[in-house]
């Protein structure tokens, strides 16, 4: 591990490591395999779903897991917690908005109180 990793380094690798090698987006409740790889829990229903409800790791590294199995696979909750993470980054356009919109609403029970009133 290098030690002068530049901020945007770190972020592009975290980008890599949060990405779901399936469908190629964040992860989405993430879940790890015996094999210690990282799928969404949707990617891997869908895929046991296409092989008659037989699930293998796509690295092709694992044992052959059936539709009950899946369910019960522990979360990564460390991938979890960065994807939260970059995307409670990405998405901070999004909270602004959430807020203005929430001082409108703030707003507008102030005005109504004061007309009651
Ligand atoms: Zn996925
Ligand atoms: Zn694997």
């Amino acid at each position: 591990m290098a030690f002068n990793t530049t901020g945007e380094e770190l972020k592009e690798q975290v980008e890599e490591i949060i990405k779901c090698p399936i469908c190629l987006e964040n992860f989405c409740d993430p879940r790890i395999l015996p094999c210690s790889h990282t799928f969404c829990l949707e990617c891997i229903k869908k895929l046991a779903f296409s092989n008659h409800g037989q699930f293998q790791c796509p690295l092709r590294d694992g044992d052959i897991m059936s539709t009950e199995n899946i369910a019960s696979l522990p979360s990564n909750l460390v991938v979890r917690e960065m994807v939260d993470l970059v995307s409670k980054n990405a998405g901070k356009q999004r909270l602004t908005k959430n807020r203005i919109t929430a001082m409108y609403t703030i707003e507008s029970i102030i005005i109504r109180e004061l007309r009651t009133n």
